[in-house]
């Protein structure tokens, strides 16, 4: 899957969770720092691609790819995985951490969006061609379907033409049908 899609279904899952779940009270500042976070975490799994979209954001971000990719162990393995997602979940973790002396923030909202990104990612991953080694490292990639031919191809007319608009329709149908408590949710923002 290709970044921008990632990013959306990122924001999908994001909009579920709180148009769904109770309501959630937080300061404008966590609202935004949450949702950047969301969106990052939708990323993250792709850097062990040194042609990363995360990597083209961050300052000096090839540079770093070169050292920290190879660790991962190339496309789709130990960031896709199950292990993965604790890995990943114990550095944001670690980073928000440090980060809340100076940021004044719920971190655990912004934890949790980055996760819910996080696994957003895999899911989405899921349903293309390569599969995805949930269970690492046994080396099984998974997919749904399970006949990796009917699945999608990362940056295909499926992909740009049918899952990305059809996300677009998804999460506007379900900000719509839960119109209500997405009206709360803006409105108990705390300044
Ligand atoms: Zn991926």
């Amino acid at each position: 899957m290709t970044g921008r899609t990632h990013d959306l279904a990122a924001f999908s899952a994001i909009a579920y969770v709180v148009a769904t779940g109770p309501l959630l009270h937080m300061s404008l500042a966590t609202g935004l720092v949450a949702f950047t976070a969301n969106l990052i975490g939708g990323l993250t799994p792709d850097i062990d691609q040194p042609t990363a979209a995360l990597w083209h954001k961050l300052p000096g971000g090839t540079l770093y790819s070169r050292v920290v990719t190879p660790f991962l162990g190339g496309h789709r393995f130990i960031s896709h995985s199950l292990i993965g997602i604790g890995l990943f979940g114990l550095i944001a973790h670690f980073i928000l951490q440090l980060m809340s002396h100076s940021l004044l923030t719920n971190m655990d909202i912004v934890w949790w969006s980055f996760m819910i990104g996080y696994v957003s990612h895999l899911i989405m991953d899921t349903f293309t061609r390569e599969g995805v080694p949930w269970l690492f490292p046994i080396p099984w990639k998974i997919g749904i379907p399970p006949l990796a031919f009917l699945r999608i191809q990362t940056g295909g007319f499926f992909e740009q033409f049918v899952i990305f608009p059809g996300l677009i329709v998804l999460t506007g149908y379900i900000i719509y049908t839960h119109y209500t408590q997405v009206l709360l949710f803006i409105h108990s923002f705390r300044h």
